[in-house]
């Protein structure tokens, strides 16, 4: 029980904030100090490397791009964002948006590409955003004189004008209703192994509805049941 307390007391401190935030003019997260947002992307992610640096910057870009200064406030239903990676940046780019997966406003296409897209939902203005390769050489020319790779790029990517470190494609994204945060859609019940699968993930094989394991394999192996 006393772990409990504690932990209980530890989340008091976040709720602080918005009352000293109120006292100040509002604030569009890209004019915010940018080591406050990094440090807090750190924080979360457990270490400070490259990836934060670069998640971050990217970040403030994209939401930037689509309109949304107060992504975890009074904007965190307005936008979507979508993510091909699962590396350090991608925990950044959370970290800055507030998007989630259990929100559903992160998606996560698995194409190993340092790319995310943001979509404003009320305009439907949207913008892909990747990060250039050339950027890791010109870490040299902006961050000199320090010897490790890594740790030169974590300091250039600090610095770096937006059109070195990135590229910027305006894009469209069709967006399925079963995508879209709120309660389920449909429903519906595997007829082969009997599980619910629901936001019409089903797939339609000879006129039986299956769950994706059943009709295509899953990502698992079972080895025993009970
Ligand atoms: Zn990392
Ligand atoms: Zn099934």
């Amino acid at each position: 029980m006393a772990t409990l307390g504690s932990t209980q007391n530890t989340y008091l401190f976040p709720f602080v904030k918005p009352l000293a935030h109120g006292i100040m003019p509002f604030m569009a997260i890209w004019e915010e100090p940018f080591e406050k947002i990094l440090e807090e992307s750190v924080r979360i992610h457990g270490h400070l490397c490259a990836g934060q640096v670069l998640g971050v910057r990217l970040a403030l870009l994209g939401l930037r791009l689509i309109g949304i200064p107060d992504p975890r406030g009074q904007d965190r239903k307005k936008f979507l964002v979508y993510v091909e990676i699962d590396r350090c940046a991608t925990d950044a780019i959370q970290s800055v948006t507030g998007a989630s997966l259990g929100k559903r406003s992160l998606k996560f296409f698995d194409y190993g590409i340092m790319a995310a897209t943001f979509v404003n939902l009320e305009t439907g203005r949207a913008f892909r955003i990747l990060a250039r390769e050339e950027a890791r050489e010109l870490a040299e020319r902006y961050a000199p004189g320090i010897p490790d790779k890594y740790k030169r790029q974590l300091e250039a990517y600090r610095v770096m004008p937006e059109e070195e470190l990135f590229e910027v494609q305006e894009v469209r994204v069709p967006i399925s209703e079963f995508d879209l945060p709120g309660r389920p859609k449909r429903r519906v019940r595997c007829e082969r192994c009997g599980v619910y699968v629901q936001d019409g993930r089903e797939i339609l094989e000879e006129g039986r509805i299956l769950c994706r394991p059943c009709a295509q394999g899953g990502y698992f192996q079972l080895l025993s049941q009970s």
